[in-house]
């Protein structure tokens, strides 16, 4: 396929860089791809970023039938690096098939989306921990009332640049959070594991409550025995206990995160065991009182490692690791970072 590439005539101003808000700016140009099923994907280019003129009818509107991805493009001494894009653009086929939207071609938008950021890369900050945030989303546009899937979709990248998620200091500064025994993020055979639009939506409750409790995120169990610990907000969830590292696995429920994928390489090349394996909150909780729970992490592209330091379970609170980053935490974000930026050599081949 061919990608137009239609450049803006005059560029706007930046934001101030010492005070980004997370995704409320965005550069000057975006990519834009349409989908027919009489013509399949087509006519890609990089225009103007602009509003969109949509018809009220179109089914993302009334039935939600959308995905999206998240990655970034991190400054390095010479150019913009972006990391493990490949496997977003898998992640987006995945959830496409879910949803039933037509498969894109990955290689082709990995090219297209260092193609956008090479064009925009004076947005890039420079500054340590701030990056290019990178939303790839795919919409149906088809103007139609029936619930079924649309004959026509739209696939974007908007780029948007951030600030670092921790500032002040080299110390990462833990979360708590509140185990949600009640609302449940996703179900076996549902679309936990995909990345669309309402998973999102449906998480906003429980957020909104940890929020009014005092605390900072939602730690997601099972839907069906609530025991069983999927995720935590928007982050793949990591337990060192006793000296061994536990993640839950990827059972249908729970999205497939990247950072938690290349935080599973860095781990076991590290020697650590590492076990994919089902974990209750109660045997969080039981760690903890033996003494035995030594760190707990999230893992997701916003802020790569964030350690747990309270965590909230009906009448039980108890701190971890005295609510401070352990070892394995900033080591392991230490590793990740310089990675992304270039700093310390790519051995495993995550940076494009
Ligand atoms: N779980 C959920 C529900 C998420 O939205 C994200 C962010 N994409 C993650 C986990 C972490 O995924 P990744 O490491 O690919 O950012």
């Amino acid at each position: 396929m061919e990608l137009r590439i239609e450049k803006v005539n005059e560029k706007k101003a930046k934001p101030d860089y010492d005070n980004l808000t997370f995704g409320a700016h965005f550069t000057d140009h975006m990519f834009v791809m349409d989908y027919h099923e009489d013509e399949g994907w087509h006519d890609a280019r990089i225009v103007p970023y602009a509003p969109l003129e949509m018809d009220p009818a179109s089914i993302v509107f009334h039935y939600g039938q959308a995905v999206f991805e998240g990655l970034k493009a991190y400054p390095s001494s010479d150019h913009a690096l972006l990391f493990r894009p490949d496997k977003n653009f898998q992640r987006l086929n995945t959830s496409n098939e879910r949803m039933n939207i037509p498969p894109v071609d990955e290689r082709f938008l990995v090219d297209a989306l260092k193609q956008l950021v090479q064009l925009d890369q004076d947005w890039l900050p420079n500054q340590e921990g701030q990056s290019l945030y990178i939303r790839p989303f795919i919409i149906g546009t088809e103007a139609a009332l029936s619930v079924k899937p649309a004959a026509q979709y739209k696939l974007m990248i908007i780029l948007s640049p951030v600030g670092a998620y921790y500032t002040g200091g080299d110390q990462l500064s833990p979360v708590s959070i509140y185990v949600e025994d009640d609302f449940v993020r996703s179900v076996r055979g549902g679309v936990g594991f995909a990345k669309t639009a309402g998973n999102y939506a449906a998480s906003l409750k429980a957020q909104m409550n940890a929020a009014t409790y005092g605390y900072d995120q939602v730690l997601w169990l099972d839907a069906v025995e609530k025991r069983y610990i999927e995720e935590v907000g928007s982050m793949n969830i990591f337990f060192k206990i006793n000296g061994e590292v536990y993640t839950p696995p990827l059972n249908g429920s729970i999205l497939p995160g990247i950072t938690r994928d290349s935080v599973i390489e860095l781990i076991r090349y590290w020697g650590y065991t590492i076990r994919e394996e089902p974990i209750t909150v109660d045997e969080v909780i039981a760690a903890h009182q033996n003494g035995e729970l030594e760190e707990v992490f999230g893992t997701g592209t916003a802020a790569v490692i964030s350690p747990v330091g309270i965590l909230k379970w009906k009448d039980e609170e108890i701190t971890i690791n005295e609510n401070k980053a352990g070892k394995l935490a900033l080591d392991l974000y230490d590793t990740i970072t310089s990675i992304q930026t270039g700093s310390q050599t790519d051995s495993f081949g995550w940076t494009k």
